[in-house]
């Protein structure tokens, strides 16, 4: 078995042991056992005797593929308790460990399989790669073709970027003033926040298969559709692209 179960279980009696501020930090448990069912559901049994506030789910994306991944944890949601379906599962909290990367579409099919918490830094990195994030992909802005696009990045974000500058603007300023990563990192995580809310307001409405319908729809409806990792892992949990 590999060594890294029983060594993270013993870890969190030292981790729970030492925790001396509970009411203002949150102390996550670390599921291991990659992609081996057998042991994360060990792991996952060990950690959840105790009273944990959330789990974090221990993958590296050398592991294996997206699909790979995806599926492998749509597998094990269940085994936290007897939530169904995922997406409506109650606390603990699950999230992804970095560096998974953060795409809109991975935020997606990991909440539909019962992720409820993100933190990577995919959208101020890809920021500073002169990358604005919007709902058909992203725009590189460093490219010629947005040179005279005055229009805003998203006609229909609210972020301070698009309220004020064009895509012309920040293609100008990309190539002489930093300034401009900023107003791409304010752009890209309204973006994020932006989807975020839209996924939970969908949850509360009890309409989230249709949103994951419409996301891949906008997403992928002019580039053949949604790659076949997505759509298996939502067909896991009972979402039909078809
Ligand atoms: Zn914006």
């Amino acid at each position: 078995m590999s060594p890294r179960v029983p060594r993270s279980v013993r870890w969190l009696d030292r981790c729970l042991a030492a925790h001396a501020r509970p009411q203002q930090q949150l102390l996550f448990a670390i599921i291991q056992g990659g992609l081996d069912p057998e042991l994360r559901l060990r792991c996952i049994r060990a950690m959840t005797q105790q009273d944990m506030p959330g789990f974090t789910l221990g993958l590296r994306v050398t592991q294996g593929s997206p699909g790979r991944i995806w599926g492998s944890w749509g597998g094990f949601r269940g085994d936290f308790g007897p939530q169904s379906p995922p997406w409506l599962g109650e606390p603990p909290g699950v999230t992804p460990s970095s560096p998974l990367p953060s795409y809109a579409t991975d935020l997606v099919v990991c909440v539909a399989l019962g992720c409820d918490m993100f933190d990577c830094v995919f959208p101020t990195r890809t920021a500073r790669f002169g990358s604005a994030l919007v709902p058909w992909g992203s725009l590189q802005l460093k490219n010629h073709q947005f040179a005279k696009d005055f229009r805003p990045i998203d006609a229909d974000c609210g972020c301070p970027t698009c309220q004020r500058y064009s895509r012309a603007y920040l293609h100008a300023l990309l190539r002489s003033n930093t300034a401009a990563l900023h107003l791409l990192t304010q752009h890209n995580i309204a973006y994020q926040m932006k989807l975020m809310g839209s996924i939970r307001d969908s949850i509360v409405q009890q309409r989230f298969p249709e949103f994951v319908r419409e996301f891949m729809d906008t997403m992928y409806g002019g580039r053949g559709g949604p790659p076949a990792w997505a759509r298996e892992a939502l067909e896991s949990v009972g979402i039909s692209l078809a």
